[in-house]
């Protein structure tokens, strides 16, 4: 059997930058909680992304909970939310019991449809408090019509970056645009902690209440004492160090993702019926994943079926929220946009550890069913 290829694993840095800090906090025995790498993760990543400040959590799940808490988003609100996504933006709106209304994808972005979503704020009215916008594959949403409307409509704009570190719209940061924005460490994702998230915003105050409610909601007394309802959402220092570590390569993480897109256009690109993921002018895409659409006769099954056959790791676009047995109840505003890319849609192997042998190996796979 040929060697495995993966979608996107994990990548350690060649220098050892990762284990230098987590030594450091085993030395120090600053395993848990907080310490010095949090601390040094939160101001890096604030740094890098442009942001006045950042909060490490868990998960990146964790951190759009707590962004929508701190939007005061609360039962029976309602929160518009990209249907193109993994449901990880989606369920922390449950969780709030609140109410998701998802909205269509636009061709041009992949993101959220600025018309659709207009079209949901006079619709809804007030009872909107929040809007989830998602940065999808690394491609950043169209934020100057985005930020315009919830401007207007006066709505919190939260961004899920969970997929988009080191993308920029138009030379800003995504996840830099709302009043959140949040980033993911899972291990899939373009630099990993093994899990993790991050929560910034320009907002101070905002991110020391965050803070407060992931650690328990402890108020200042010496004895254990709770005025609010507490969570348990804060990374831990050795996990913390490893994010310290990613984040020095993650250039060199994106200058890779990049290469990859660019082989598989340039060799694949001809085909009958094959599009790419759209690279528009303003947007500096992260290249997270090499995303196609098939529209001839070659289907993404067929793609996904050789490629597994060849021990290649690929996999369909997200299945839209409101296609979701579980969010089937919910609204959807909007055409059938984000429905054609998930049956269309085929992410192909990304993985930054993988050879030029291997992209031609998969390229050479994906030719053979056009003959
Ligand atoms: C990965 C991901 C998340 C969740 O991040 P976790 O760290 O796995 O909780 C949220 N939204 C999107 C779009 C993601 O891809």
């Amino acid at each position: 059997m040929a060697e495995k290829i993966w979608l996107a694993s994990p990548h350690m840095s060649d220098e050892g930058y990762e284990m230098e800090y987590v030594q450091e906090a085993f030395y120090t025995n600053w395993i848990a909680p907080l310490g010095p790498n949090v601390t040094g993760f939160e101001n890096e990543l604030a740094a890098k992304v442009g942001s006045k400040a950042a909060f490490a959590t868990t998960t990146g799940t964790a951190a759009i909970h707590l962004a929508l808490r701190s939007a005061c988003v609360k039962e029976g609100d309602i929160v518009l939310c990209q249907s193109l996504t993994f449901s990880a933006t989606a369920n922390p709106i449950i969780y709030e019991k609140a109410v998701p209304v998802f909205i269509d994808s636009d061709y041009a972005t992949w993101n959220i449809d600025p018309v659709m979503l207009e079209q949901a704020l006079i619709e809804y009215g007030d009872r909107v408090k929040a809007v989830v916008v998602v940065h999808l594959y690394g491609l950043s949403a169209d934020m100057d019509k985005i930020v315009e409307l919830c401007r207007k409509y006066n709505v919190v704009l939260i961004e899920d970056a969970a997929e988009a570190l080191g993308t920029y719209y138009k030379g800003k940061h995504t996840g830099t645009f709302g009043e959140f924005g949040v980033f993911s460490f899972n291990g899939n994702k373009i630099i990993t902690t093994s899990g993790g998230g991050m929560l910034v915003s320009d907002n101070e105050e905002k991110i020391t209440k965050t803070r407060f409610w992931a650690t328990q909601a402890r108020d200042h007394a010496r004895h254990y004492q709770h005025s609010e309802l507490g969570f348990n959402y804060r990374m831990s220092n050795v996990v913390a160090g490893i994010g310290r570590g990613q984040l020095k390569v993650l250039e060199q993480r994106i200058a890779k993702k990049k290469y990859i897109f660019e082989f598989y256009k340039r060799e694949l690109g001809q085909l009958e019926g094959i599009d790419f993921m759209p690279i528009n002018s303003w947007n500096m895409p992260n290249y997270w994943l090499s995303v196609i659409q098939l529209n001839g006769k070659v289907r993404p099954l067929d793609v996904m079926e050789t490629l597994e056959a060849n021990n290649i790791e690929s996999r369909p676009v997200w299945k839209p929220m409101h296609l979701q047995p579980f969010f089937a109840e919910f609204d959807h505003i909007g055409g059938d946009v984000s429905e054609k890319l998930f049956k269309n849609g085929v992410c192909l192997p990304s993985d930054t550890k993988i050879t030029d042998n291997g992209l031609e190996r998969i390229c050479k796979i994906i030719k053979g069913l056009y003959r």
